[in-house]
Parts: structure tokens; C-alpha cells; sequence
């Protein structure tokens, strides 16, 4: 079911989305050869903690940490380990989500470690992009796949692709509340964006095939050909006229 928020509840949902854009602002001068990923994690606990929130992903669907990281090949869901320690050159997809006063916010950030290639970097600039793209499309009387269909487009335009396993989501009491918001879809299809609906776009993207696999601890989701992927994501209201980022400090 698809709910349409109370102006009371945009408030209480932007407190949550501000929780979450502190966090992915802060965390980036921690993003650092020699930084394992179970330190970032409990570097962003702390901070989500700092402010009264909880970290939506902690215990969700028995997710052990609190942020997922994701490195190079790894598109979504990774788990946070000490063993995994960043490298010059790698690039790093942190997804966060906080719950504050029963509701929850939900961003992703991909960023560089140190120098990357430029082609690790056009992955991220055109990944970023295409959330903008996708974002263009947010006003009431849209469709969701109107945001599918530009999203799909700009990042099919660079060669990269978009796995349609994995989509974007309504949010607000619960993380992931209808409709999906698909990255893949034609323009004029599914549900109608009408004022008060908040949802959760996010492109994930490889630079190759769209084929992808889930590693042996259940979350982690990587590239079958070893190509590396980006992950942007805001939580958003739409509006009459456009849409307002959620997941951002005022
Ligand atoms: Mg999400
Ligand atoms: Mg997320």
C-alpha cells in the first residue's frame, strides 16, 4: 500500500534524513587507505547514536551492522568486516539508513579512496548523475517509471548497466514501503507520484554486464564479471511541482 505523509510526518522524516546525510558527510575523511570497513561501521553507529537515532539497517532482516560497504565489485549489502581494508585506489559505496521519532531516512554515497582511474571516476560522476536524471522526474502526476525510464537511459548512454534485481522503494514508518521504484522501466508506466509520497531512489550501477551474484554470507552482492559499480541514493517527498531531498542537513 501506498501511503501519502502528513506534513507532521515530512517534518519527522526529514530529522531522520538529516541524521543520515550528517553521517555520510562525516564518514568521508575516514575513507582512508588502511581503514577497514568494521571500523567505518562503528565510526557511523556512533555518529547515528550521537543523534538520538538508531541505525535502520542494525538487525534488519538479520543484518549484523549498521552501515552496509560495499567495495569495487561489490554492488550493495556488503557486510562490514575488519578484514576488508580500503585501498588507494578503491572505491567504497556506503549505504545508510537511520530511524528517529518512528521514522526512517535511507542514502548511499560512493566515493573515491585516495587517487582513483578516471574510469572508476566516470563510473561514479555518471552513477551520481543519473540519480539527478531519475530526480528530474519527481513531481506529482509523473509515473515511477518515469524515473525508471531516465535513470535507465542516461546510464545506458555511458555503456554501464543497471541490475533489475534490486530497485529503489517507498519509506517512511517502515524502510522499504511501497512502490518499488525500479532503475529499468519504460516512461508512463506504473504509479502515478502523487504529493505526500516519499520514496527512496537509488541507481546501482556496474560498469559492465548487469549480472550479479550473492556471495556466501547471504548479503553481499557482487559483479559476475568482476566489473566494479557505483551506489547513489537520496530519500525524497514529491511535491506538486518537484520534490524535496530528505536525507540532507538543513
Ligand atoms: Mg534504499
Ligand atoms: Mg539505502
Amino acid at each position: 500500500m501506498i501511503t501519502i505523509k502528513s506534513k507532521r510526518e515530512i517534518e519527522l522524516m526529514k530529522e531522520a534524513g538529516a541524521v543520515v546525510a550528517y553521517v555520510l558527510r562525516e564518514i568521508e575523511q575516514y575513507i582512508k587507505p588502511g581503514i577497514s570497513t568494521l571500523e567505518l561501521d562503528a565510526i557511523a553507529e556512533k555518529m547515528i547514536r550521537s543523534k538520538g537515532a538508531s541505525p535502520s539497517f542494525k538487525g534488519y532482516q538479520g543484518f549484523p551492522n549498521s552501515i552496509c560497504t560495499s567495495i569495487n565489485n561489490m554492488l550493495v549489502h556488503g557486510i562490514p568486516s575488519a578484514k576488508a581494508i580500503l585501498h588507494e585506489g578503491d572505491i567504497i559505496s556506503i549505504d545508510c539508513g537511520a530511524y528517529l521519532h518512528g521514522y526512517h531516512g535511507d542514502a548511499a554515497y560512493t566515493y573515491a579512496v585516495g587517487r582513483i582511474d578516471d574510469k572508476h571516476q566516470r563510473l561514479l560522476d555518471v552513477t551520481k548523475q543519473s540519480l539527478y536524471e531519475g530526480l528530474k522526474q519527481v513531481k506529482a502526476g509523473n509515473r515511477i517509471g518515469d524515473i525508471s525510464h531516465a535513470i535507465q537511459s542516461y546510464v545506458e548512454s555511458f555503456g554501464y548497466s543497471l541490475p533489475i534485481e534490486y530497485t529503489g522503494h517507498g519509506i517512511g514508518q517502515e524502510m522499504h514501503e511501497d512502490p518499488a521504484v525500479p532503475n529499468v522501466g519504460m516512461a508512463g508506466s506504473l504509479e502515478r507520484l502523487k504529493a505526500g509520497m516519499c520514496i527512496a531512489i537509488e541507481p546501482m550501477v556496474f560498469e559492465g554486464k548487469p549480472h550479479c551474484r550473492t556471495l556466501s554470507d547471504g548479503w553481499g552482492v557482487v559483479s559476475k564479471d568482476g566489473s566494479w559499480a557505483a551506489h547513489f541514493e537520496h530519500s525524497v517527498v514529491v511535491l506538486e511541482d518537484g520534490y524535496e531531498i530528505l536525507t540532507k542537513e538543513d
